[in-house]
């Protein structure tokens, strides 16, 4: 089921069957280093706040994971504004939206170490072949999304990966999947809509 909200126990499944390869990727990377550098925090955070994560639970999740390697007074002093500060709970108190495709493809190419950024964009024919095999991909399918990528076709790209993880959902098709390669959240909201059909 679906609703407006979830929680951070629910991230592990939920990023395997609904977020797109971009989140998933700085999903995993948080789960297995215990720390995410600043844009895969804020794109990341950004994501969950819109995908109806309640800051508490963001606070909580990230807390989880760098306390492994931090103390939490030093994750609460570094790291817990910043979370407060995205939901408009601090600072300026802007209401901050998430980042649609088009600005992660286009500025936010990611450094050695971090793990924001569009993998059909940023990620080498080498690295995405490496990624593919852990998605469970048909090799026809990896071979397909390697070849979008290739081609600039990135965006393509995302909507073919949306179309293998949900059989019989074309991205194309408004109803459901308005938005899929546009931006990362309406990947997500059209995965939710298809499980919740
Ligand atoms: Fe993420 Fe958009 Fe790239 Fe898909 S096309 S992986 S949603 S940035």
């Amino acid at each position: 089921t679906s609703g407006e909200s979830i929680t951070a126990d629910q991230l592990d499944l939920l990023s395997k069957t609904s977020m797109p390869l971009c989140m998933r990727q700085t999903h995993d990377a948080l789960r297995r280093e215990h720390k995410l550098k600043h844009w895969g925090r804020v794109q990341y955070g950004l994501f969950l706040k819109a995908a109806g994560l309640s800051m508490e639970d963001q606070v909580r999740f990230f807390e989880q994971e760098f306390t492994k390697l931090v103390p939490h007074d030093q994750f609460h002093k570094e790291y817990a504004y910043g979370i407060r500060h995205r939901y408009g709970k601090e600072g300026k108190r802007t209401d901050y939206t998430p980042y649609g495709c088009l600005k992660i493809i286009m500025d936010f190419a990611p450094g050695p170490g971090e793990f924001h950024g569009c993998p059909y964009r940023h990620y080498s024919q080498d690295h995405l072949t490496a990624l593919f095999g852990t998605l469970g991909l048909s090799p026809p399918q990896a071979a397909e999304l390697r070849q979008l990528s290739k081609s600039h076709n990135y965006q393509i790209a995302c909507q073919r990966h949306f179309e293998f993880l949900h059989p019989g959902a074309a991205a194309a098709d408004q109803e459901i999947s308005a938005g899929v390669g546009n931006h990362p959240n309406a990947f997500f909201k059209a995965s939710r809509a298809y499980y919740d059909a």
